[in-house]
């Protein structure tokens, strides 16, 4: 149960940002290993908090020069594989600007 480990994380970190916590606020990259929705399904069966999560598209960089959306290619429980659009180079060749992570944008 690969979500309930990121969710753990994620309640801990919460708990260390605030004594009391209520409502969380979480946005989950488009290319981040568990999708928003499992991230979501894991973190309300876990705590009784206010669960808001955010879906971020991804954006990468390219060596071959493109900027933009990734290409998923394959999306599994806990993997999820991207390549560019342009080039379909994948791995080192590109670094991902945004969508590549979970994390926690508000505490409340
Ligand atoms: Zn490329």
């Amino acid at each position: 149960m690969h979500e309930i480990a990121v969710a753990n994380r994620i309640i801990e970190e919460a708990k260390r940002q605030k004594e009391d916590v209520r409502a969380l606020k979480v946005e989950v990259g488009e290319l981040a290993e568990i999708s928003a929705k499992e991230v979501e399904e894991a973190l309300k069966q876990m705590v009784d908090w206010e669960v808001e999560v955010g879906f971020v598209e991804s954006k990468i960089k390219c060596s071959c020069g493109f900027e933009g959306r990734a290409r998923i290619v394959d999306r599994g429980h806990g993997y999820c594989v991207f390549n560019c659009p342009d080039c379909g180079a994948s791995g080192k060749s590109m670094s991902v600007l945004e969508g590549g992570e979970i994390k926690i944008v508000g505490v409340g």
